[in-house]
C-alpha cells in the first residue's frame, strides 16, 4: 500500500480502455470528457484509487440492461481538489435506498457482494476525499469522487 503521484486523467483513460470494450457489448457507450487546463496530480494508492472507478463503472453497466451512456468528466476547478463524475442513464437509486448504499452488504441485486460503494468510500476517505451522490428513478445515477489535488 504505497502512496505516490497519481495523473488522474492517465489512470481514467487506462481504466476506461479496459472497460468500453466490455460495455459496448451491452450497448453502453463510455465517453471521457477531461479538462485540458491541469494536470491532476493526487498522492494515493494507484491500485485502490483504480478500484474506485472500475467498481463506479461496473455499477454504471449493471444499472443499464438497456444500454445507454456511461460519461466520465475529471475537473479541477476548485483548484485544490479534483472531481471525478461518472454519471450513467441507469435505472436510479431511490431516495429511501440512497443512505444506504455506502453499508456493507447492501446490495439491490441478486449475487451482488454489497462491498463495492463500502469499499470505495473507504478509499476515498482514507485519500482525503469525498463522494457524492445524485440519482433519479429511470432517469440516471451521478457519482462525483472529491480528492484533494497535489501540488
Ligand atoms: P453491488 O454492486 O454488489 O450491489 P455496491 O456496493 O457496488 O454493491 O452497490 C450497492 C448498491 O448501490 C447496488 O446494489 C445498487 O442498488 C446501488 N447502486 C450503486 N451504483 C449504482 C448505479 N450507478 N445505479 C443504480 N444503483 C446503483
Ligand atoms: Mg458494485
Amino acid at each position: 500500500n504505497e502512496f505516490e503521484y497519481i495523473e488522474l486523467k492517465e489512470l481514467l483513460l487506462e481504466v476506461v480502455n479496459f472497460m468500453a470494450p466490455q460495455a459496448l457489448l451491452k450497448n453502453i457507450e463510455v465517453s471521457t470528457s477531461l479538462q485540458t487546463e491541469c494536470t491532476c496530480k493526487v498522492l494515493g494508492d494507484r491500485n485502490l484509487i483504480k478500484q474506485v472507478f472500475m467498481n463506479s463503472i461496473k455499477n454504471a453497466i449493471e444499472a443499464m440492461p438497456k444500454g445507454g451512456n456511461i460519461y466520465i468528466t475529471v475537473s479541477c476547478t476548485e483548484k485544490k481538489d479534483v472531481c471525478i463524475e461518472i454519471r450513467d442513464q441507469g435505472q436510479g437509486i431511490e431516495a429511501a435506498q440512497l443512505d444506504k448504499i455506502f453499508d456493507p452488504f447492501f446490495t439491490t441485486k441478486s449475487g451482488g457482494t454489497g462491498l463495492g460503494l463500502s469499499h470505495s468510500s473507504q478509499v476515498i476517505k482514507s485519500h482525503g476525499g469525498t463522494i457524492e451522490v445524485e440519482s433519479k428513478v429511470e432517469v440516471g445515477t451521478s457519482f462525483k469522487f472529491i480528492l484533494p489535488l497535489q501540488k
